[in-house]
């Protein structure tokens, strides 16, 4: 752990393993198993589907868009990194139980996540379960961030908590990847002076805006169901450009307002790179987001987001956010595939021999266990 020819300062300069160069045989596509979520199937109390990750991975492979080889191996954020964006008395927050008799409580990841159980596990099995993947999402977006700008465009596969900001999480949301991802491109990547943020989750993303409230190096652009969660006035200052959704909204009628307003917002300021938030629960049916779109109609909004950025040569980083019914799975990876049938991202190909992706995952996170109790 170098804290070598430290120039830019205490943040700009941490040693981090997230900025690694990839093989050019890799696609800019990120993931790792360790995004999952399980423990003892209390992760089915939540209405999700805490295995959408790994399912999207799937899809892709049995279409062979991808191999174990031609994908990139997300690692976790470690403590440092995640002091790029949040502060000290954040991050021990989501250490800390609270001790009431014999029995301690996970109070802060409980509300965090909201699943309720979480409340009861010990504070070890928390930081394993659910924040270790959590966390390793977020290395994903960082490490999707730098793969945008070298190859033009990248997805993690996971990541998108747009609710968290510096000092707060919720709504599923523990760290602030969005936010993350954007800082280490300002302080670590030459020529990157402006990013847009393309929030089309069916929620308000109040987490990074929040972060961005005061730097105009940041421009949002966020389009939700205006009477459900966070209606967090305060961040909504930060939003250049703000679309109310209506209950009920559908295809016709959203998908013009994507286009129109991401042509506008793209046409208003041009990034050094594009932040897409792609949550899927605007999905008919998801009883979150209260919207009415088909899956053909997100497979389309995320053509017309890539077809803006790649038209205008923009490097474009997609995260997944949220959405987790049963189908959602299947959705994210046609999206992907016609993406790529679109022209709009390259494939794989790679006809490599099949080897496992284990052992790369598994030298991960070795170095970078101290956030946790190791048991
Ligand atoms: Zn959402």
């Amino acid at each position: 752990m170098s804290e070598k020819e430290d120039e830019k300062g205490k943040r700009g300069g941490h040693h981090t393993e997230l900025y690694i160069e990839v093989p050019p045989t890799c696609l800019p596509i990120v993931y790792s198993p360790e995004y999952n979520i399980t423990f003892m199937g209390l992760e089915k109390l939540h209405p999700f589907d805490a295995g959408k990750w790994g399912k999207v991975i799937h899809f892709l492979k049995e279409d062979q868009f991808i191999t174990d080889d031609t994908i990139v191996a997300a690692r976790e954020a470690t403590e440092e990194d995640l002091l790029v964006v949040h502060t000290k008395r954040y991050l021990s927050k989501l250490k800390t139980h609270v001790l009431e008799g014999s029995r301690e409580w996970s109070l802060v990841v409980a509300t965090i996540t909201e699943i309720p159980p979480v409340l009861f596990l010990p504070n070890f099995l928390v930081q394993r379960k659910v924040l270790r993947p959590l966390r390793t999402q977020t290395g994903g977006t960082i490490m999707a961030g730098k793969l945008a700008m070298d190859r033009g465009w990248a997805i993690n596969v996971g990541g998108g908590f747009h609710h968290c900001s510096s000092d707060k999480g919720g709504g599923f949301c523990a760290y602030a990847d969005i936010t993350l991802a954007i800082k280490f491109l300002f302080e670590r990547v030459e020529g990157v002076c402006r990013a847009t943020i393309i929030d089309l989750d069916a929620h308000q993303g109040n987490g990074h805006e929040r972060d961005f409230l005061e730097d105009r190096r940041v421009y949002i652009m966020d389009v939700y169901n205006r009477y459900i969660y966070p209606g967090d006035g305060y961040a909504k200052r930060a939003i250049k450009r703000k679309v109310e959704l209506d209950w009920g909204t559908e295809d016709m009628e959203y998908l013009q307002k994507v286009e129109l307003h991401v042509e506008g917002a793209l046409n208003e300021v041009l990034p050094d790179i594009i932040i897409y938030n792609a949550g899927t629960d605007i999905l008919d049916g998801d009883p979150l987001g209260g919207l009415a779109i088909s899956p053909q109609g997100i497979v389309k909004r995320d053509e017309i987001v890539f077809r803006a950025a790649r038209r205008r040569g923009l490097p474009i980083l997609m995260v997944t956010s949220g959405g987790y019914q049963k189908k959602t799975a299947r959705i994210i990876a046609d999206s992907i595939l016609n993406l790529h049938q679109q022209g709009l991202i390259e494939g794989g190909a790679a006809e490599g021999p099949e080897t496992s992706l284990m052992p790369l995952l598994m030298s991960k996170s070795l170095s970078s266990g101290a956030t946790f109790n190791a048991i």
